[in-house]
């Protein structure tokens, strides 16, 4: 068969990988002059670096197994990291039993609950009861409100907004047990994982790969529109309309919507109720280092950002001719203002509140600030999500759609990128016997 991919993210290069490998034809569409979708990254100080903070964990098998098999075991390093959290003037360790028990901000016997709320999550296995409740109501009955207050809330107000209370069980559930699963025993650090070089690393070979097995990769190409014309679907792209076999899209859902012509009212309904937020995320270059911490959350409302994450206290600033580097991660709706703002003012509104969490930091640390932005960053799993998730097929023959509202009940991530393609290619694949 001749097949188009459209969108040269992890979903797409998992999907063409698996496609070609079974003898089928792939050209692969791409908007930009790169692949990688949003784990992209840069040249930054003599090697890469993602415009978006990236890691994985010990459980995210499928992509372990890929860096292995394209050669790039030895670049795959593990690494301790140390996780914080910044509450009421103060950072305080975060993440292990021992750093809970010195946890001021909750008293002994919110600590024991939040514990026993914590241990209780990842002994569980099966999340489909908790995809009925929300996190915000699982949480305050097991953790208690004020450990939900302090501790949850922010958490879920950085990443999801005042919609923060609607986010099902499950996801949450998917999040902690992953993260609990990367820690060999509750003494240790969490340990992360993080190629050598970034991993576009992992995403030159996977082209590498794909190309030697004959995929054609269009790069610059923005395709305007997908429909089924006789038993054919045709991509438009430039002044080109194509034909093609099938087609799989991997762009984001309601991309999809703008794109295949013809789609059912379930299928426009679908894409309706699934919201996405948004992220800006800046990358600082610090001639110091910020702090200890490779991840810190921000529990102080006042505070316009989630989290700081200095990449370099995870990995070596040597890779980086000494240089610092901290991401700051703000999710929000497309429709904030301050997604909207210029980079200038969204640096000058970040400064002064990174002086108030570390009172020594001055703008004369940062040598490079970089603003990147993601309209489509993470979708919202909302109560009941097994029932709204999309298919892999759509209501026009022939046309496929994996994404991130594909990856249910883990969180999105590029292991599940990589597993999501293998997946819709399995589908289509049956379809096609
Ligand atoms: C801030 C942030 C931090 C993250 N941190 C981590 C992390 O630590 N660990 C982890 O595992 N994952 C992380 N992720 C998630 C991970 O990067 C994604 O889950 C994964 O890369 C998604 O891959 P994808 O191919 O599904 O989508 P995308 O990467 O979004 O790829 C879609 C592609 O489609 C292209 N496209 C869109 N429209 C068109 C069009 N009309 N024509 C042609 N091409 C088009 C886009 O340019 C893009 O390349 C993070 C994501 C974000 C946003």
């Amino acid at each position: 068969m001749k097949i188009a991919i459209i969108g040269g993210g992890f979903t797409g290069l998992a999907a063409a990988k698996r496609l070609l490998e079974a003898g089928h034809h792939v050209d692969i569409y791409e908007k930009e002059a790169k692949l990688g979708g949003v784990a992209a990254s840069i040249n930054y100080e003599d090697t890469k670096l993602e415009i978006f903070y990236h890691h994985i964990f010990t459980s995210d098998h499928e992509i372990i197994a890929l860096i292995e098999e394209l050669g790039l075991k030895n670049q795959l390093k593990w690494l301790e990291s140390k996780m914080g959290f910044y509450i009421d003037g103060k950072i305080y360790e975060f993440g292990t039993p021992i750093s809970l028990l010195k946890f001021k901000p909750l008293t002994f016997m919110d600590k024991i609950r939040f514990g026993i709320s914590v241990l209780r999550l990842q002994m569980i296995q099966d999340w489909r009861p908790l995809e009925r409740i929300t996190a915000k109501e699982w949480l305050v009955k097991h953790a208690g409100e004020k450990a939900y207050k302090i501790c949850w809330e922010p958490l879920l107000t950085s990443k999801f907004g005042e919609k923060h209370d609607q986010i099902s069980m499950a996801w949450f559930w998917g999040k902690i047990k992953l993260r609990g699963s990367t820690r060999s025993d509750a003494k240790t650090k969490e340990m992360l994982g993080y190629v050598m070089g970034s991993f576009e690393e992992v995403g030159t070979k996977l082209i590498e790969y794909v190309q030697g097995l004959g995929a054609q990769i269009k790069y610059n190409s923005f395709v305007k529109n997908v429909e089924f014309i006789d038993d054919h679907v045709v991509v438009h792209v430039d002044q080109e309309e194509v034909q093609y076999d099938k087609v799989l899209l991997t762009v984001p859902l309601p991309v999809v919507g703008h794109l295949v012509q013809g789609l059912s009212r379930h299928d426009l309904q679908t894409i309706d109720q699934i919201e996405y937020t948004s992220v800006i995320c800046s990358v600082l270059k610090l001639n110091q280092s910020y702090s200890d911490i490779y991840w810190l959350n921000i529990g102080d409302m006042d505070i316009p950002f989630g989290g700081l994450i200095e990449h370099t206290n995870m990995v070596q600033d040597s890779r980086y001719n000494g240089k610092h580097i901290l991401y700051i991660s703000n999710y929000m709706f497309e429709t904030d203002p301050l997604y909207q703002a210029q980079d200038d003012q969204i640096k000058a509104e970040y400064i002064h509140h990174l002086q108030k969490i570390n009172p020594s930091f001055h703008e004369g640390w940062i040598e490079d600030f970089q603003i990147f932005k993601a309209k489509y960053a993470q979708p919202m799993i909302k109560c009941n999500y097994s029932s709204l998730k999309p298919a892999f097929q759509t209501s026009i023959p022939h046309v496929y759609i994996a994404n991130m509202t594909h990856i249910y009940p883990e969180d999105r991530g590029m292991n599940y990128a990589i597993r999501t393609g293998y997946e819709v290619v399995d589908v289509m694949l049956h379809d096609s016997r």
